[in-house]
Parts: structure tokens; sequence; C-alpha cells
């Protein structure tokens, strides 16, 4: 079921979970200000969820109330963690779903970094 994004932070989705250890994860990366894992339903061979520390709904809200050293440090985190996995000579997509529309489902902001094949026009038709 998409998520109203407008709604405050719930301490109870599944990434907090897993932020707090109570849920596992394929941990790809973590430093002060992300999280990743691999996404438990693959949809190109790389699928990561790169995950804040911090507890925002989603990209509105992330930039919106993040100071400037978490929005920084994320999109550090982001960058490298495609660097790491090799995917910037192929190449590769980032996505982030905010509300309804999008389909996000999860109300903790994530950003999907896919590759690991050509991945087709930019939105299913
Ligand atoms: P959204 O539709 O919110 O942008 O994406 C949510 C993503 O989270 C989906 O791709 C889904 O497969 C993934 N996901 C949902 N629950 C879990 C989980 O418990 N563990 C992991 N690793 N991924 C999850």
């Amino acid at each position: 079921m998409p998520i109203d994004a407008t709604l405050p932070y719930d301490e109870s989705n599944i990434f907090a979970r897993i932020l707090r250890g109570e849920i596992p994860s394929r941990k790809v990366y973590e430093d002060a200000f992300a999280l990743a894992f691999h996404d438990i339903s693959p949809q190109a061979p790389t699928h990561i969820l790169v995950i804040p520390k911090g507890p925002y709904v989603s990209w509105d809200d992330f930039s919106e109330r993040a100071s400037d050293a978490e929005i920084a440090g994320f999109v550090r985190a982001v960058g490298k963690i495609a660097r790491d996995a090799g995917l910037v000579a192929p190449g590769y997509r980032l996505l982030a779903n905010v509300g309804a529309d999008s389909g996000q489902e999860v109300p903790h902001l994530h950003v999907h970094l896919f590759g690991g094949r050509r991945l087709g026009p930019m939105l299913a038709r």
C-alpha cells in the first residue's frame, strides 16, 4: 500500500527496524549518515537501497528538515556506494519515490540504486 508522505515519521516502519538492528539486512555500507543494503526483491542485478540514519519520511521531508551535514553526508554516501559497486562506468539509475502517486511503500526515505544491465525507459508505461 503506498504511503501518505505528509504523515509524521513512524518509528515502527521496516527500515527504522533495520536501522535499529531488529531485522536483518544484507548490508553494503554504513557511516554516520547512511546505511545501504540490498533490496529484498531486486529489480536489477544490482538493487541497493540507501537510507539516511535520521528519521525522515521521504525526500520531501529530508530536503526540508535535515541539516546541511546530514544532506551532504547522505549524498556523498550514495555516490560512494555506486562507485564502490563499480557502477559508474557502465552506468546506473537513482530513484526515490515520494508518496502515493510514486508508489512509495516504506515511510523512511530510501534511494534505490539500480545497475548491472540496460535499464530501459525511465518510467514504466
Ligand atoms: P518503495 O516502493 O517504497 O520505493 O520501495 C520499497 C523497497 O523496499 C522495495 O523495493 C522492497 O522490495 C524493499 N523492501 C521492503 N521490505 C524490505 C525488507 O524488509 N528488507 C529489504 N532489504 N528490502 C525491503
